[in-house]
């Protein structure tokens, strides 16, 4: 199943819940905006090469709408237009004054140098610059870019419009960014676990936690829950995985990954698993933290944990989504728990515009505020609903952004 079919079933479970109208359905499924350009650009080698951008503008009734911006060569129409609504129901869910939109180049950054990523992306600012800026649409890091990718964005976008380093998040500390801003999905994922092991009456101490992923979001999580005396059992990436019941020795992890670029391979502190057997543990509470759609009919049977968090985008397909409400398998939807990033993206676009600095220590205290505060109005709202957290999460952000279109006047 693609992931557009998998979240267009969840919105449609919301919508029922919240009794919406096919007109508004339709209003709300539509994207304002779809963009495809052409990025011609000359290859170190003299050749020229050719690039498709994508840029979707979802939704801006409740804000400028805000998305990452994906290098990845398997990127289309149909994958970018799925994320945007995506984006769009997260900002609603912590009630964060945005909209949603994605973007993507169908493009393998690993196979290009630094100067060739540098002019494909100014090439594509080149083709919509008029399209996005601070109060209309804010592109972000994600699969395949980074802060590095933000900058030149940035200083491409000043070519047209002059200083404007709220036209794009998640840039370099030392480039208009903010401390925190890396850390943050990471964050929010572990504070909102040990929430919901609070709500349940679980004991944190001791938690047995198995992570797949050990990238940005997946090393930011492990670090904050085992400072939290939980115990990572496994971890593992594209390359390995690797498990050890009494616990994995985390910055023994952390060190490994970035003294062998990010990668897991060659750990020797723990067993080696595969990605199956890492899906199928025994612990306490399982994070995807990796890519899409892992959590399918063929596995979601063998799943053992009893909470799933899930900090990737889009980890769990429908089908498995039933066998778990029916095994009474907690699963924290992504829509909640990995909009650290974005609300964190919020706070670099307010100072930004204010020209003035927080410090970590408030970027973090209004991260946890905010993550908290979304986490107990869908849990409310799954409790007096009788609905699973991933209903009342998509209730609460569809509803949201269906009462602004009103609001705003549809004509
Ligand atoms: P990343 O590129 O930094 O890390 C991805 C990790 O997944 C790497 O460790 C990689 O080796 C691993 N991986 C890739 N293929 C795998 C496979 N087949 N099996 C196991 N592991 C595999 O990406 P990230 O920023 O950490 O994002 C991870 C997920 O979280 C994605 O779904 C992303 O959309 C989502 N997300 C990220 C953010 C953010 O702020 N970074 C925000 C919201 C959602």
């Amino acid at each position: 199943m693609r992931s557009s079919d998998a979240i267009g079933i969840y919105f449609r479970r919301a919508a029922d819940e919240l009794d919406l109208s096919d007109g508004t359905r339709r209003l709300l499924l539509t994207a304002r905006r779809e963009v495809q350009v052409q990025i011609p650009v000359e290859l170190d080698s003299g050749e020229v090469a050719t690039f498709i951008g994508y840029r979707v503008q979802h939704n801006n009734a409740r804000g400028p709408m805000k998305g990452g911006l994906r290098y990845h060569p398997q990127v289309d129409l149909d994958e970018v237009r799925t994320l945007a609504a995506l984006m769009t129901w997260k900002t609603a869910v912590v009630d964060i004054p945005y909209g949603g939109a994605k973007g993507g180049i169908s493009i393998d950054p690993t196979r290009l140098s630094s100067r060739e990523l540098d002019r494909v992306t100014r090439r594509f600012v080149d083709a919509i610059h008029d399209l996005f800026g601070p109060d209309v649409d804010i592109p972000a890091p994600d699969m395949g870019t980074n802060p590095e990718v933000m900058a030149w964005i940035m200083s491409q976008y000043g070519k047209y419009h002059g200083f404007s380093p709220a036209c794009v998040t998640g840039k370099p500390v030392e480039y208009h960014g903010i401390p925190g801003r890396d850390e943050a999905t990471g964050r929010g994922v572990g504070s909102l676990t040990l929430k919901l092991l609070s709500r349940l009456g679980r004991r944190i101490p001791g938690t047995r936690v198995a992570i797949q992923g050990f990238g940005n979001v997946g090393t930011h999580t492990a670090r904050f829950l085992h400072d939290a005396e939980c115990r990572i059992v496994a971890v593992s990436d594209a390359t390995a995985g690797f498990h050890r019941a009494e616990g994995l020795d985390v910055p023994a992890l952390l060190r490994h990954a970035q003294a062998h670029g990010g990668r897991l391979e060659g750990f020797e502190g723990g067993d080696v698993l595969s990605n199956a057997e890492l899906l199928a543990l025994d612990c306490d509470v399982l994070i995807p933290a990796a890519l899409g759609g892992v959590l399918h009919a063929g596995n979601a049977e063998a799943v053992r944990a009893p909470i799933i968090v899930e900090a990737a985008n889009a980890p769990t397909e429908p089908e498995a989504d039933e066998v778990f409400d029916r095994r009474q398998i907690t699963v924290v939807p992504d829509i909640l728990v990995n909009a650290g990033g974005v609300t964190a993206s919020w706070f670099e676009w307010v100072q930004n515009r204010q020209h003035y600095q927080w410090g970590i220590h408030r970027v973090r205290q209004e991260l946890d505020r905010i993550l908290g505060e979304a986490f107990e109005q869908v849990w409310q709202l799954s409790s007096s609903r009788r609905v699973s957290l991933r209903t009342a999460a998509y209730m609460l952000g569809v509803g949201r952004v269906a009462r602004a279109t009103v609001l705003g006047g549809i004509t």
